[in-house]
């Protein structure tokens, strides 16, 4: 079950990585990411699907996109 930090961590993520967020949001967040694997997990894809959206004019990424991210990391996910 999701707590109020996951929600929170969740909520702001695109900001923290856009680095949009103030010094103690991007430290709350950080700490919260490092103690919360599946955070961190959401984090490592978004991550991803920013870097490989500013290759193509900064636009949101498509839905085909982000699946494509998701099953990759799948894929890495049951390798190990
Ligand atoms: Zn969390």
């Amino acid at each position: 079950m999701a707590g109020q930090e996951c929600s929170e961590a969740l909520d702001r993520l695109f900001e923290y990585i856009d680095d949009e967020l103030p010094a103690d949001e991007v430290h709350r967040i950080g700490e919260h990411l490092k103690t919360c694997p599946p955070c961190e997990a959401e984090h490592q894809i978004k991550e991803k699907i920013k870097e490989l959206t500013s290759h193509a004019g900064g636009e949101r990424a498509p839905d085909q996109l982000r699946e494509r991210v998701l099953a990759s990391l799948r894929a890495v996910r049951e390798d190990g």
